[in-house]
């Protein structure tokens, strides 16, 4: 059985754990640090597939950014063709038409796929995929993790990035009743994302129309993207359209047949959209249990009294992309040499 000491692990790599790992990286070299991530690859859910050799996106859609510093990223970002500002201008489906929004926003996306920033954070980082965390303990002054494949893993401090339920599946024993109380009240949203493709005819036909709908007609549907419309400047073979649910339908049918899901969503797509959308080539479901969450803590991070347990994630600031990246900054700004070995 392996055994690693660390001063600390970063759990999850998502957009939080690869930034904070980042600056950890360049702020802080001396220390020894490891990110620890359960799936096979980067991102959490700014997450992408690959359908037919063409990327989807079918957790997060596109960022905005308010924020100074999280501006320059996405600046450099631009730069290096990682991300594109897709539209200032969304449409709205009001149950008789479908119009422009009221307003506009600029939102980016990412061309080659939400998980393209995750990978290029990435780049040169000590991350260690398909690594589960199973077990947390404490004692002796140190943290001793264990891994699904039963492997051990010893450091002074934790940072958990995974969404808040799943940091305190691990770590509630370790938070003092005040502290577990005052995090009841964050809960998380579902959601059913569905993947419908469609021909390049009707790729042609519907690429231009719009790029991104919200959904404010039925019960089902919240969100509708035409994800082509991301992908510029690439050979276009399938029309892509991604569906989100809105929460109530997302819990009420979570543990639903597939298929009885996808009709559902088809059924009601078609009032918006037309018939076609009736006959997709290809239909998925990716099922997100825990999508957004509903308040957040209105801090960067949530701390256990000897600073050696830091609970953070979008759950702390706005549960977002950039709210992630936030919330990475301020756990950032600690001083880990104070726990570390
Ligand atoms: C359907 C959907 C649509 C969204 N749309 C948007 C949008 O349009 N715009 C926007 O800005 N935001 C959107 N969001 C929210 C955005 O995706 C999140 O706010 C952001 O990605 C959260 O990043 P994070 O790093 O805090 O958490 P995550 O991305 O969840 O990262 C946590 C990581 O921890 C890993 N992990 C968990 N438990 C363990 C463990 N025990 N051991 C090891 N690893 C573990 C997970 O696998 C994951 O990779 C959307 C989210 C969803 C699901």
């Amino acid at each position: 059985m392996n055994s690693d000491n660390y001063d600390l692990v970063i759990i999850g790599a998502g957009i939080c754990g690869l930034v904070l790992a980042n600056e950890i990286k360049f702020e802080k070299p001396n220390l020894k640090f490891q990110v620890c991530e359960k799936s096979a690859g980067l991102g959490g859910r700014a997450a992408t597939r690959r359908l037919n050799e063409q990327v989807v996106d079918h957790g997060t859609q596109y960022f905005t950014a308010q924020d100074q510093e999280f501006k320059a990223l996405i600046e450099a970002w631009l730069e290096k063709g990682l991300v594109k500002l897709w539209t200032n201008k969304l449409s709205v489906w009001y149950g008789d038409r479908i119009a422009p929004e009221k307003g506009q926003k600029t939102r980016y996306i990412c061309p080659q796929g939400m998980t393209s920033i995750a990978k290029d954070l990435a780049k040169g980082l000590p991350v260690k995929t398909n690594t589960l965390i199973v077990e947390a303990k404490r004692h002796s002054d140190k943290w001793h993790l264990k891994t699904e494949a039963g492997e051990e893993i010893h450091t002074k401090t934790i940072v958990s990035t995974a969404p808040l339920p799943q940091s305190l599946d691990l770590f509630a024993d370790y938070l003092s009743a005040e502290t577990k109380a005052r995090l009841e009240r964050i809960t998380y949203t579902s959601c059913l994302s569905a993947i419908l493709t469609f021909s390049p005819e009707i790729a042609a036909e519907t690429l231009n129309k719009f790029k991104g709908i919200f959904w404010h007609s039925g019960n089902i549907i919240s969100w509708v993207a035409n994800d082509s419309s991301k992908r510029v400047n690439q050979p276009i073979t399938q029309a892509i359209l991604v569906i989100h649910c809105q929460p109530g339908f997302s819990e009420k049918n979570f543990e639903e047949d597939e298929n009885v899901i996808l009709d559902k969503i088809i059924s009601e797509l078609a009032l918006g959209l037309g018939d076609w959308v009736k006959n997709p080539i290809e239909k998925q479901l990716k099922k997100w249990k825990y999508s957004q969450a509903t308040n957040v803590a209105g801090k960067p991070y949530i701390a256990s009294n000897d600073n050696s347990l830091i609970l953070t994630g979008d759950w702390c600031i706005e549960s977002k992309i950039e709210g992630a990246y936030l919330a990475a900054l301020g756990v950032a700004s600690l001083d880990f040499s104070l726990t570390a070995v």
